[in-house]
């Protein structure tokens, strides 16, 4: 669960001031609450540093109708891969196209990662893909999954450090459900290789955006 605003009751009660009777002064809210202007000062502070309200001179504080959406939007680009990732389910390229469903099955997932014995990236394969070479009559018990998956250099991928925005977004155009998560190392070839470390899947995404959503539902925007 990624919570990203966590506002103290006090901190509520004065934003629904604030909507109901902007622009409002410091003072005023005070008056309300019956405390005085400097017990608020830091709960304003907090409150105008997240844009959640804004303040203008001699006018007084008034509620920003925006700042749902920007803090969505920059909750979501603060928050990396590596915080959300789950560990990668992975086979080798050998593994028949037979073991290859029932891991789908056994690891409930929906896509496999292919790895060489280093734990570098070969490939993925998908449950259609799978299903495909099933249902085509092939004998799944000699076909290995190297025959079926997609390949490197066509993987894509993400880094720990990328943010979950940057991920959804490569989901989306690929029209993919799952990205694995790797680190480059450069070799001394000039190549690279690609460790997995984890994956990323669509589920995991929404999941994360609506723990977002209700950390900052929390305080009821309209
Ligand atoms: P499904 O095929 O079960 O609908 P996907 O939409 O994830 O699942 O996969 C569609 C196709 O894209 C499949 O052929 C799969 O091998 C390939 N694919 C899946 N993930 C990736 C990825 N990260 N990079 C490149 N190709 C991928």
């Amino acid at each position: 669960m990624v919570t990203i605003i966590e506002l103290t009751d006090r901190q509520v009660k004065i934003v629904e001031i604030v909507k109901e009777r902007g622009p409002i002064t410091g003072e005023q809210i005070g008056e309300i609450l019956n405390l005085t202007r400097a017990t608020l000062r830091p709960d304003l502070a907090i409150l105008t540093m997240s844009g959640i309200l804004e303040a203008r001179p001699r006018v007084g504080y008034y509620y920003n109708s925006q700042s749902g959406n920007t803090l969505v939007a920059r909750a979501i680009g603060k928050i990396r891969v590596k915080d959300v990732k789950s560990l990668p389910v992975v086979v080798r390229e050998a593994t028949t196209v037979y073991d290859s469903i029932v891991t789908l099955f056994t690891e409930d997932v929906g896509t496999l990662i292919i790895v060489d014995s280093e734990g570098n990236l070969n490939g993925v394969v998908s449950r259609k893909d799978l299903l495909k070479i099933a249902i085509g009559g092939s004998d799944t018990h000699k076909i290995p999954v190297s025959m079926v998956m997609t390949r490197m250099p066509n993987i894509v991928t993400v880094s720990p450090e990328d943010t979950i925005f940057q991920a959804a977004k490569r989901l989306i155009v690929h029209e993919i459900d799952t990205l694995p998560v790797v680190r480059t190392f450069a070799l001394p070839n000039g190549l690279e290789r690609q460790e997995v470390v984890g994956r990323i899947t669509k589920q995991q995404l929404r999941n994360c955006l609506l723990s977002s959503v209700k950390g900052i539902i929390r305080w009821k925007i309209t």
